[in-house]
């Protein structure tokens, strides 16, 4: 070990076997890392999924980290088990990251934002690769889901699709400014209020135009939920694929909902499950839905804490909390308060 990290302390030992195995213990760590400073090794790297390792979009995000913090790093290769990382000082700046593959561009985003948003300076990234990906949150739900949500924490991101990219091929391309992080806000978001309206949106890229596969799914969503209106938007890329969302917006939160095409599977069977998920959520009392409550814990973590309701609490963000508590000082309870409502409490009264 070399002589700067003598005196770093003690590292961290994460098992990434740990909860649901998955990917995200990798970026919540690197994330973590990043922002305390603090050392980890972790084993066992996605041990609970098929194909074990570091994938190409994990390894990016290792490398991508090391770049902005001037990491120390080792096992950083393809298919690696075991990940050593030290990060130094995070550097504010313009950064370019290709992902090579089809692999998630937001995944990426979403390990770098928070050590970027606590710096001085503004940043501007471009990450390539995939922007509409399955279990991974596509461009249009960062765009008008995540990001709106962490506006009310005060951060200030500027977000830009500039090119699609769906699975094998990807080439899509995303462009962010993240501003430093200046007044940051206690969440409270217990109460969605009232609905205000609920809009589905369609697109095709580099598709047969013959098959209306868009204008079929609007069709369909518009049967199954009564929309205030529907549309078809344009994609820009190389690669091919369809996705749709539907947004349905409360005084108090806007949720997307989105869905990809797949081969084997007609427009109206996915817009069908689509539509379900919407109105599950519509019936329920919650705030947010299962895959935002994840991504909202961490900047709750960073900022000043606060509360929501979400629909549910899956095996994903109980894993995403353990982890947060490992590096930062905090407490986040999970109450049920109801079926498909729970409280979410993330409490910083422990923090120094
Ligand atoms: P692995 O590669 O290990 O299979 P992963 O790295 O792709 O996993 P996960 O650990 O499964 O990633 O985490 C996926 C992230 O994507 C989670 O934060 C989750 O909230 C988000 N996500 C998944 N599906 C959706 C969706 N439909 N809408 C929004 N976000 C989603």
């Amino acid at each position: 070990m070399n002589k700067a990290l003598a005196n770093m302390p003690a590292t961290i030992q994460i098992d990434g076997s740990q909860g649901e195995g998955g990917g995200q213990i990798l970026r919540t760590a690197l994330a973590l890392s990043m922002i305390t400073g603090q050392a980890f090794e972790l084993i066992n790297i996605r041990a609970g999924r098929k194909k074990p390792g570091l994938m190409r979009q994990h390894l990016v995000c290792v490398q991508a980290s090391q770049q902005i913090s001037q990491a120390y790093v080792e096992g950083a290769e393809l298919h690696s088990q075991r990940l050593y990382f030290a990060p130094q000082h995070v550097q504010s700046g313009k950064y370019q990251f290709q992902i090579g593959s089809a692999g998630s561009t937001t995944l990426v985003l979403q390990t770098l934002l928070p050590a970027l948003l606590l710096q001085n300076e503004a940043s501007d990234l471009t990450i390539s690769g995939g922007t509409h990906n399955p279990l991974a949150p596509t461009a249009d739900f960062i765009e008008h889901c995540f990001l709106p949500a962490l506006e009310k924490l005060g951060i200030k991101v500027e977000f830009k699709l500039n090119k699609a990219g769906f699975f094998p091929i990807g080439a899509g391309e995303i462009q962010i400014t993240i501003q430093p992080w200046q007044h940051r806000n206690k969440l409270n978001l217990l109460d969605r209020s009232t609905l205000q309206s609920t809009e589905a949106f369609a697109a095709v890229l580099n598709l047969s135009e013959e098959a209306q596969i868009a204008q079929r799914e609007l069709a369909t969503l518009n049967k199954r939920l009564n929309l205030d209106t529907q549309q078809q938007f344009y994609l820009n890329g190389i690669s091919q694929g369809n996705t749709m969302y539907v947004k349905v917006a409360y005084t108090h939160h806007i949720q997307l909902f989105t869905a990809l095409g797949e081969m084997r599977k007609s427009a109206e069977q996915i817009a069908n499950h689509l539509a379900e998920q919407v109105k599950q959520y519509i019936n329920s009392q919650a705030v947010v839905d299962e895959y935002l409550a994840d991504q909202l814990l961490l900047p709750l973590a960073l900022g000043q804490g606060g509360e929501f309701t979400a629909q549910c609490i899956s095996e994903h963000t109980r894993t995403q909390a353990a982890m947060i508590e490992k590096f930062i000082d905090c407490e986040i309870e999970f109450i049920e308060l109801d079926r498909n409502l729970f409280q979410v409490k993330v409490n910083l009264d422990n923090k120094a």
